[in-house]
């Protein structure tokens, strides 16, 4: 079931939203060679709760971090660790916050020190696919058309399309109905109204769209090992239009 929200339902996630903001202009800043992503985590964790909010990811089905935070071949679910970042990485960071019983949902891929061509194009491309789909995201448009913008975007550039994982709805809980794979046809799927609220959140690889998940029962990786990258933000679908509540 789709749950609509209303104008101060979202108002409230709007709130959720803005703690996120200040996290991505605080990681901004600290993101770069030597630093360990479990520092990283530390922080996020510092910040929110320090904002009254707690955390959506920690804990949630045993997640062990505030963070996700997911290195070159990593696409989605790593844990963070004492590891050290190094120049010419990316890092994937997924994160949320719950405030007042609602919930933020977003990811950014930095890049780490000076990165190669390959890596700065399929970060850049994967940030335009999130647009792309949000674009489709009015009422009377549905799903496939979100999926179907970002899948032709990225796939005509060569890149793949992570199929097994994908945005969903979001409200008083973090994953809500409907799905929303990076992925459909035009015209297909739940129909698009006012009061919806998505986490969009493309997950694009440089070579395979094909991920496995390591033996830790989290950690999702390209099967072929080449990177990937992930951009994802929290948006509602308003009276006035869309918003874009996380960034
Ligand atoms: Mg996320
Ligand atoms: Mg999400």
């Amino acid at each position: 079931m789709i749950n609509i929200k209303t104008p101060s339902e979202i108002e409230k996630m709007r709130r959720a939203g803005d703690i996120v903001k200040g996290i991505w202009d605080m990681l901004d800043k600290e993101v770069k060679p030597g630093v360990t992503t479990k520092k990283l985590d530390r922080l996020v964790e510092e910040y929110i709760i320090s904002h009254g909010a707690t955390s959506n990811f920690k804990g949630y089905g045993g997640f062990p971090g505030t963070i996700c935070a997911s290195i070159d071949e990593v696409v989605v679910h790593g844990f963070p660790s004492e590891r050290k970042l190094k120049e010419g990485e990316i890092i994937g960071i997924d994160l949320g916050c719950i405030l007042d019983g609602w919930h933020s949902d977003s990811a950014r891929t930095f890049l780490v020190g000076e990165c190669s061509k390959e890596k700065q194009e399929l970060v850049k491309v994967t940030r335009e696919s999130f647009f792309k789909g949000v674009e489709q995201f009015k009422a009377g448009n549905r799903i496939g058309d979100i999926g179907n913008a970002i899948q032709t975007y990225c796939e005509s550039r060569g890149y793949g399309v992570v199929r097994t994982m994908v945005g969903h709805g979001i409200g008083r809980s973090l994953h809500e109905d409907p799905n929303v794979p990076n992925y459909g046809r035009p015209g297909h799927g739940a129909l698009l109204q006012t009061g919806m609220v998505l986490a969009i959140e493309p997950m694009i690889n440089l070579g395979t769209y094909e991920v496995e998940i390591l033996s830790d029962g989290w950690t999702c990786v390209t099967k072929d090992r080449k990177p990937s990258a992930h951009y994802e933000n929290t948006v509602a679908l308003t009276e006035k239009g869309v918003e874009i509540l996380t960034l």
